[in-house]
């Protein structure tokens, strides 16, 4: 009884942590930093993926998804809505991190000249600032 306590005792005293466990990218012979699952060079390659896709178009949501709904809004809608030139952009009234939507009701078909003039003059100022 007396040696059990002894013994739970020093097994607390010799592992103040838990033992590190291998990184879990298959194949990876490092140890886990201490709190994560990966080793520190794959924590640093999974983050600078996961920063880039933020920045990307895969995050902001313009995918697959968006330029077929742009195709189409486009074939619907062929001229800019400013200037009557043809459009070749389509622009959310309501930007993406404004809380706007896919539907039409928030697109409009822009020429390049208008859309990077309401991209520079609103949303710069709008989506440029993180909530
Ligand atoms: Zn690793
Ligand atoms: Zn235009």
């Amino acid at each position: 009884m007396r040696a059990e306590l002894f013994g739970i005792g020093r097994d607390e005293t010799v592992m103040p942590q838990r033992p590190n466990r291998l990184c879990s990218v298959s194949g990876c012979p490092a140890f886990a930093v201490p709190g994560s699952s990966r080793c520190r060079e794959h924590q640093q390659a999974q983050r600078q993926r996961m920063d880039a896709e933020r920045g990307s178009a895969v995050q902001r949501g313009y995918g697959a998804e968006w330029r077929r709904v742009r195709a189409a809004f486009l074939a619907r809608h062929p001229f800019c809505v400013v200037c009557g030139e043809d459009a070749t952009d389509v622009d959310h009234i309501v930007s993406r991190a404004q809380g706007g939507g896919d539907d039409e009701s928030n697109l409009q078909a822009l020429c390049h000249a208008c859309h990077s003039r309401k991209t520079a003059i609103i949303d710069d100022r709008w989506g440029g600032s993180k909530v």
